[in-house]
């Protein structure tokens, strides 16, 4: 079983110097953790910062977003080559709100997907429908087209370095309301299917919408969930620490119990 992606979007939160004291407290808890993929997103200021706090640690540094091109007069945009210079490894690309606020499409998400790829970052591809669509029965549909007319045409070697990550728009932020895991079933298996008639790879598939430590478990258990793509409850080092133990606990609930049992039951925070 591929271990659990656990990416954090700060959004436009944080300076350089509270992304410092963020993995001050984050990086004890999470040092040893083996078993899932740690991505941190926080805002480009804040990179260089955030890559420096996280060496020596399996914590990966992702940038909010990717500009389609290499260089040239592209007033405020960051690209690839500038963001694998200060060490980031994987970049936001579509999110909901580039989508809603700063004129997203689907054919841009394409450029600065193939973009990202190009310079070696793994790009985490957003979809996700607008709530009148979820109400219209439209949200296969929608994820369908954001798929064919965003990423389709990638190659499947450029399948294999990307990750996808479920975020109806309806759920995420503090007027979301988080999905059911019943309806992500559903939209996970429809972004399956329109993989599967792309690639054989097992593309990581993340949800992400007002999680929290208590959907976290529920959600991680749904089979085509990969992982969890986390906002407001990643800002603290514990928030995103407690959501990190949940998912991991579904995951792997034997070794769990092993490692609880060679300790005397009582498992340390540091050690999932
Ligand atoms: C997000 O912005 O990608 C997100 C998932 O936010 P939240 O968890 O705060 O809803």
């Amino acid at each position: 079983m591929r271990k659990p992606v656990m990416s954090g979007n700060w959004k436009m939160y944080k300076t350089p110097a509270e992304t410092t004291a963020f993995f001050e407290k984050f990086r004890p808890l999470v040092e040893k953790s083996e078993h899932c993929e740690i991505v941190i997103c926080p805002p480009f200021t804040n990179l260089a910062a955030a890559v420096e706090a996280a060496k020596g640690t399996r914590i990966s540094v992702g940038s909010q977003n990717v500009a389609w091109a290499k260089d040239g007069a592209f007033t405020g945009e960051i690209s690839g080559p500038m963001l694998k210079a200060v060490g980031v490894a994987h970049a936001i690309v579509g999110h909901s709100e580039r989508r809603q606020y700063f004129g997203e499409t689907d054919e841009t998400v394409l450029k600065r997907t193939q973009a990202a790829l190009e310079f070696g970052l793994t790009p985490i591809v957003c979809v996700g429908e607008r709530l009148e669509e979820r109400e219209s029965g439209a949200t296969e549909a929608v994820l369908t087209k954001q798929f064919q007319k965003g990423i389709a045409g990638l190659t499947p070697e450029q399948f294999a370095k990307i990750v996808i990550a479920y975020e109806p728009v309806w759920a995420i932020g503090e007027r979301g309301a988080p999905a059911q895991p019943e309806h992500v079933r559903v939209a996970h298996a429809a972004i399956r299917r329109a993989l599967q008639e792309r690639t054989t790879h097992p593309v990581p598939i993340l949800y992400g919408g007002s999680v929290n430590v208590d959907n976290a478990a529920p959600l991680a258990m749904e089979r085509e969930v990969d992982g969890l793509f986390v906002g407001r409850a990643a800002w603290t080092a514990p928030g995103l620490v407690d959501i990190v133990r949940e998912v991991i606990a579904t995951r792997r609930p034997l070794e769990h119990l092993a490692i609880d049992l060679n300790r005397g039951g009582i498992p340390e925070a540091a050690d999932f």
